[in-house]
């Protein structure tokens, strides 16, 4: 069987070589891969700044710098894992439908073939077509969702899908357990004071960042993994969650956040759920001085990975 890993730095430097995700082999082989790196590169979605097209080989970028083992949580990814760089999933620009379509379309065959992806986005929008493609799959799924923002809204300018949407109509079309499912970090300024009540009416428990500070990291790490205990798991990591002064290339950014050690942080507290896909999401190169937030997005990626490893190596 075939393993697929990072090529060996030590025989080429990091700098070398075509932008594939950590040097991966870019190939569409599910059948020897464990999980893989898929881009979403899509910003359709946007409601304010655009640009997250550009996210996947931003992310894929600053990749590179990653090395194979993860000291945080103590393994080493490619002992345990055979990972594939995917490529990216195909879309229209400009056509949120039939984008949907097709990432959808791009998606399910992964998840039929029993391997993990981890989507770089890309403007959250997608989210509904990742979700689609999982659910269609694994049944409905438990959704930790890390953001500033619920993405629970109903439309923008009439419109029903947009990067602040996919939740609520994730929920409406059945591919959410909101009883399993949990969002951290919302912040900042809303539209109304219902806007966060609507996503917990929705049955989400959505969990402000100043909720978190009260609670302190552990407490709220532990009251994610409570919440979703055993079930198939989608975790959605948008940018915006970490403060703009770490990740600055944003569609939306709001002040007040977490660090990019703390979201390194929560994302290792997911250690033991079962998660069956993943994303990070609203990478905004044009935004992005000196790479920051696609170095913060290549590592949230690494720690996706890592947990994936984790799991294998403990037999879960
Ligand atoms: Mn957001
Ligand atoms: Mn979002």
């Amino acid at each position: 069987m075939t393993r697929y890993e990072p090529a060996d730095s030590f025989e080429t430097p990091r700098f070398s070589g075509v932008r594939t995700f950590m040097r991966l082999p870019n190939v569409r082989d599910l059948e020897n891969a464990d999980a893989l790196v898929v881009g979403a590169p899509f910003d359709t979605g946007g409601t304010f700044r655009v640009g997250a097209r550009f996210g996947p080989e931003s992310i894929r970028s600053a990749s590179h710098l990653l090395r194979r083992y993860n000291p945080g949580l103590g393994v080493a990814i490619f002992d345990h894992l055979s990972v594939i760089d995917y490529g990216d999933v195909p879309v229209v620009p400009g056509y949120i439908e039939e984008s949907y379509e097709k990432i959808k379309e791009g998606l399910e065959p992964i998840h039929r073939a029993g391997v993990i992806p981890v989507v770089l986005g890309g403007d959250h929008s997608i989210a509904l077509p990742e979700l689609r493609a999982a659910a269609a799959v694994h049944g409905p799924l438990a959704l930790v969702q890390f953001d500033s923002h619920p993405d629970t809204w109903d439309a923008y300018f009439g419109q029903k899908h947009t990067h602040g949407t996919p939740f609520r109509r994730a929920v409406e079309e059945g591919l959410l357990d909101p009883s399993r499912s949990i969002q951290v970090g919302m912040r900042g300024s809303i539209y109304d004071e219902r806007d966060w009540n609507d996503a917990r009416e929705m049955g989400f428990d959505l969990v402000p960042t100043d909720a978190v500070r009260k609670l302190g990291m552990e407490e709220t790490m532990v009251r994610i993994r409570e919440r979703v205990g055993d079930a198939k798991t989608y975790v959605s990591f948008d940018v915006d969650f970490v403060d703009p002064a770490f990740a600055p290339g944003t569609g939306t950014p709001e002040i007040g956040g977490f660090t990019s050690r703390e979201a390194q942080v929560f994302v290792r507290g997911l250690v033991g759920l079962d998660i069956v896909g993943c994303d990070v999401v609203e990478v905004l190169p044009p935004y992005d001085p000196a790479q920051i937030t696609a170095l913060l997005a290549a590592n949230v990626a690494h720690e996706f990975l890592s947990l994936f490893a984790l799991r294998r190596k403990t037999g879960g």
